[in-house]
Parts: C-alpha cells; structure tokens; sequence
C-alpha cells in the first residue's frame, strides 16, 4: 500500500545541483517542503548496483533512514547503444572527479567513431518510505526514457552533463539549446516523474 507525506516533506536524495533544481521545478504544483540531501549533510552512498533502478534504490533507502522521511532519488544517464550502452549507469563516471563533462563528452564521441549516433537517456526514481512504528521500509520506483541522437561539436549552454550533445527525436536543437520549461516537457526525469505523481502525490 502506499504511504502518504504526513510532514508535508520529501528529501531530493541527490547532490546533483541540476536535478535537484529540475525537481523543484517539478514539485512546485505540489504542497510538499523540498529537501535537498546536501542540506542535511548526508553522505553520498556508493552506488554499486548494476541498473539505474538498483543505483537509485541505494541512494533512497539511505537516505530515508538517516533522515527519518520519504527521500525520492534519481538514478539517471546516457545510454548509447552502438558503444554496448555506455556510459549507461557510469555517465557520472565519465567526467572523472573534477566533474568534466567537456572530457566525458570528447569521450563519448571519440568511442561512437562511424557507428549509429542513436542514444537514450534514462531516469530510474525511486521514493524510500522510512520504516516507522508498524510500518516497514517501503521502495517504489518508476522509469521514464527519452530518445535522439548524438551530434557533435557540443551545442548550447544551458542544462547540464551530456546535454550539449544530445537532440531528442523531432528536434533540431541540443537539450543544451533547449530552455528549462521545453526540456521539462520532454526529459527523461519528467516522463519518469509523472509516473511517480499518478502513483503517489495528489495535488
Ligand atoms: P547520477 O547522479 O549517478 O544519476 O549521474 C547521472 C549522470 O548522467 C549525470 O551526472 C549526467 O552526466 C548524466 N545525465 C543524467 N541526466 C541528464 C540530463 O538530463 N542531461 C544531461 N546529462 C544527464
């Protein structure tokens, strides 16, 4: 069964400044108290699962239970299928520890070479119920996907990670050319939210 909001609070287990500025957007028609995880000071968990659900599962659970309230999590990246699905759940990865998306982008490229340009990109969100009184620890977890292509030189300067590389199907602009509210409409984290929003908000 799910469970409610009863404090009218929900963590955004992320430290990702972007998705976590995406899902403000998001949860502004809805009457619930956003938390970042930075703001609490909670660590950042290893994620050594081997799907994006399973990454966003980890990140939700430990961060329900050291707060003690719902936390929604995002596990989310590129997958470019002619380079066998990379960078897939390791798109953080790729930047290295500076977070150089200029390289993982390079990278990117460099691998794909001539093969298909086809990529997806993909949200796995999870929301952690903290187990309290009678009522276990509960997960649930939804996924949304967008798909385009990869063109290159990188386009754009708005968003974040990968986007000045990828066109979502029907357009002839980068996610990095799109503004906010035109991304918002099509992402991968939106198609995978409004299933988490039928399923458990109300507004
Ligand atoms: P995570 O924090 O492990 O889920 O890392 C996801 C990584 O995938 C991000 O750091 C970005 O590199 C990439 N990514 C996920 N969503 C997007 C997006 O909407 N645009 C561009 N890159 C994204």
């Amino acid at each position: 069964m799910l469970r409610s909001f009863k404090d009218k609070k929900i963590i955004i287990a992320s430290h990702n400044s972007g998705k976590v500025q995406e899902f403000k957007e998001l949860f502004e028609p809805y009457d619930l108290e956003i938390i970042p995880a930075s703001k609490l000071n909670l660590a950042e968990p290893i994620e050594n699962g081997d799907t994006f659900v399973e990454n966003a599962e980890i990140k939700a659970v430990e961060a329900a239970t050291a707060a003690s309230l719902p936390a929604l999590s995002d596990d989310s990246g590129l997958v470019v299928p002619a380079i066998g699905g990379k960078p897939g759940i390791h798109s953080a990865r790729w930047a290295g520890p500076n977070k150089n998306f200029t390289l993982a982008m390079e990278t990117v490229w460099n691998r794909l070479a001539n093969k298909n340009p086809s990529a997806y990109f993909v949200c796995a969100l999870s929301i952690c119920w903290p187990q309290e009184g009678a009522q276990t620890l509960k997960t649930i977890s939804f996924k949304g996907r967008v798909d385009g292509r990869l063109v290159w030189p990188p386009r754009g300067a708005n968003g974040f990670g990968y986007d000045p590389i990828f066109m979502p199907e029907g357009y002839d602009i980068t996610f990095g050319e799109f503004g906010d509210t035109e991304k918002q409409a099509i992402s991968h984290r939106t198609r995978a939210f409004e299933k988490f929003s039928a399923a458990c908000l109300v507004i």
